[in-house]
C-alpha cells in the first residue's frame, strides 16, 4: 500500500493536523493501491504561515540564485522520470510509454523553457521618462491542479514560483497524489529553501477554497473546470487577489477539403483519443467541409476502429482507462445524451470495450450528423468522445467554430496557406493549431473566453506570477 499520508511543510515532512484518509485507487483495477489524507484548514494555516515567512528571503534573492535551484531541479527530475511516469500510471491510468514520451515528459520541457526564459526576463528596466521600473514576486500564491495532466500542471505553476521568487501552498488533486509527492521529494533533494514550496494533499471545496479566501495569499493559479475556477475566483474577490485560471475547452478542428484527408482525418482522430480524451484543449468538434463529408466519416471510422485500449502498464500506443468511477458516469452519461440527441453513433457507444470487465475503460466512440446546439457538441465530455458536423463554407466553419461558450485551443486542415492565416485569425481561441503543429514548451498556453485568463509556460507564465513596481527619483 503506497502510504501519501504526509504533508511537506516549512520543509519537512509533517503529520497533517487532519486524519481524515482517503484511498488512492487504480482505474484500471478498481483496486485500492494507497492512502492520502485530506487537509482541513488549519493544514492550509500552517503552510501559509510557513509560505508567508520564507517570502521575506526567498523574494530578495537575485535571479542568478533561482536560476541555480532550477538548474538543480531539472537535474533532479531527469534522475527521477521513471517515478513520476509510474506514479501517473498508476494513479491516473496513463498508459507507460504516454506517461513518459508526454506526461513525465512536461516536467523536463516546461522547466528547460522556463529556465530559458527567466534568463532573457529583464527584471529591473529604466524607461524612456527616466523612471526605474521593477518587477517583484507577487507573493505567497496557492496553486490548485487537475489530475488529468498532473505533472505538465504542477510543473506550470510550482517553477514561475521558484523562478520569480514567490513562495507557495501546492494542493493536487486528491486523486493524484502520488506525482505530487514525487514533485515534492525533487524540490526538497533540490535544496529549495524552507517554506519555499508546500504541499497539502486534498480535496477541492476544503483546502482550495481554504486557500482561496486566505488574507495572506495574493495569487491563485487553478487549473480545472469552469465551475470550480468561478468559484475560486469568488472566493478569492474580497481579498483581492490575483486569480488566473486554465479551464474547459471544446476545441473546433476544421477540416478542408483541401488538406491531405487521410492522414489530417487520422491524426485529429488519434489526438482527440489522447490521453483518454481527457485534456482540455483536445480536438473534440470535427468540423468537416461538405464535399468531403463522407470520406472523412471513413476515414475517421476506420481511424477509431483502430484505436487499441490496453491496460495502462503495457508499453504501446494505445489509450487507457478514464482516472475514476465519476469520469467513467459522466462519460457513459454523455454518450447516452448523444444517441437520445439524435446524432449517429459512428464507432463505439457505452460500456466497456470487449476484453474489460473492471476499470474505466470506454470505447473510442464517435458521433456523425451532429449539430452544434446539441449537448455533445457545447459541453466539455473529457473522454474518447468525437462529434463530427459538417459546414458549407469558410464563413459556416468560422461560425460554428466559435459558437462556443470556451476559446482555449482550435485546430485546422488545409493545404492553404493563405486561407490557414486567415481563418486562424478569426478564431477566438488562445491556440491554433495548423496541420498538427503540436505545443512548444517556452510558448504561452491559456485560453480567451470561458476557457480562463492568464497564459501558462515560458516569459509570459513567469510575468503573472509579478508584480510591476515603479521608482521616480526626485
Ligand atoms: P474540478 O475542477 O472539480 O477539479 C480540478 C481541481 O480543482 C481539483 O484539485 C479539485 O479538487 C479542485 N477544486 C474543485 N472544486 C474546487 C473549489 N470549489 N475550490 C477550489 N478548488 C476546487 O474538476 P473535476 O475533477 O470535477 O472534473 C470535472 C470536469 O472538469 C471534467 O469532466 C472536465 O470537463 C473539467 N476539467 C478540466 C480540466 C482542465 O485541464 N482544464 C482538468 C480537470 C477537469 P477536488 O478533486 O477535491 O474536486
Amino acid at each position: 500500500m503506497i502510504d501519501v499520508r504526509k504533508f511537506y511543510l516549512n520543509g519537512e515532512w509533517v503529520k497533517p493536523v487532519s486524519t481524515q484518509e482517503f484511498p488512492i485507487l487504480s482505474p484500471a483495477s478498481e483496486e485500492q493501491i494507497g492512502v492520502t489524507i485530506l487537509g482541513n484548514e488549519q493544514d492550509v494555516n500552517k503552510a501559509v504561515a510557513a509560505a508567508v515567512e520564507a517570502f521575506k528571503s526567498f523574494s530578495l534573492t537575485k535571479k542568478e540564485e533561482r536560476l541555480q535551484l532550477l538548474e538543480k531541479v531539472l537535474e533532479i527530475t531527469k534522475d527521477r522520470f521513471d517515478d513520476l511516469a509510474w506514479a501517473m500510471t498508476k494513479e491516473m491510468g496513463a498508459p507507460i510509454s504516454m506517461a513518459r514520451d508526454a506526461q513525465a515528459d512536461s516536467g523536463v520541457g516546461h522547466l528547460e523553457g522556463f529556465i530559458h526564459s527567466l534568463k532573457q526576463l529583464v527584471e529591473r528596466e529604466t524607461l524612456s521618462n527616466g523612471d526605474i521600473l521593477v518587477r517583484e514576486p507577487i507573493g505567497v500564491c496557492g496553486l490548485i491542479t487537475p489530475w488529468n495532466w498532473p505533472i505538465n500542471q504542477i510543473a506550470l505553476k510550482v517553477i514561475p514560483v521558484l523562478a520569480t521568487g514567490c513562495t507557495c501552498i501546492l494542493k493536487p488533486s486528491e486523486h493524484t497524489p502520488l506525482s505530487a509527492q514525487i514533485y515534492a521529494e525533487i524540490i526538497d533533494e533540490a535544496g529549495c529553501p524552507p517554506g519555499v514550496f508546500n504541499l497539502i494533499q486534498g480535496d477541492g471545496p476544503t483546502v482550495g477554497a481554504a486557500m482561496s479566501a486566505h488574507k495572506d495569499i495574493q495569487m491563485m493559479s487553478f487549473t480545472g473546470s469552469t465551475r470550480a475556477g468561478t468559484d475560486v475566483s469568488r472566493r478569492a474577490a474580497d481579498t483581492v487577489k490575483r486569480v488566473t485560471l486554465e479551464l474547459g475547452g471544446k476545441s473546433p478542428n476544421i477540416v478542408f477539403s483541401d488538406c491531405n484527408l487521410e492522414k489530417r482525418v487520422t491524426e485529429s482522430v488519434k489526438e482527440c483519443f489522447l490521453n483518454s480524451g481527457q485534456s482540455c484543449d483536445a480536438p473534440t468538434r470535427l468540423l468537416v467541409e461538405k464535399s468531403c463529408y463522407g470520406e472523412v466519416l471513413e476515414i475517421a471510422k476506420r481511424a477509431a476502429l483502430s484505436q487499441k485500449v490496453a491496460d495502462p502498464t503495457e508499453e504501446g500506443d494505445h489509450i487507457g482507462p478514464l482516472f475514476d468511477k465519476i469520469q467513467f458516469d459522466r462519460v457513459q452519461n454523455m454518450i447516452k445524451v448523444g444517441i437520445d440527441e439524435g446524432a449517429e453513433l459512428l464507432v463505439g457507444g457505452t460500456g466497456r470495450p470487449s476484453g474489460f470487465d473492471k476499470g474505466w475503460f470506454v470505447k473510442p466512440t464517435i458521433f456523425s450528423n451532429v449539430t452544434n446546439e446539441m449537448r455533445i457538441a457545447h459541453e466539455e465530455i473529457f473522454g474518447p468522445v468525437l462529434a463530427i458536423i459538417a459546414f458549407d463554407d469558410e464563413a459556416d466553419a468560422i461560425n460554428i467554430a466559435n459558437d462556443t461558450p470556451y476559446g482555449l485551443a482550435a485546430y485546422l486542415q488545409t493545404d492553404d496557406m493563405d486561407r490557414a492565416e486567415r481563418v486562424a485569425s478569426r478564431l477566438r481561441a488562445g491556440a491554433v493549431h495548423i496541420n498538427g503543429g503540436g505545443f512548444n514548451y517556452g510558448s504561452p498556453f491559456g485560453g480567451f473566453k470561458q476557457s480562463g485568463n492568464g497564459r501558462e509556460g515560458g516569459k509570459m507564465g513567469l510575468e503573472d506570477f509579478q508584480e510591476v513596481k515603479t521608482l521616480h527619483f526626485g
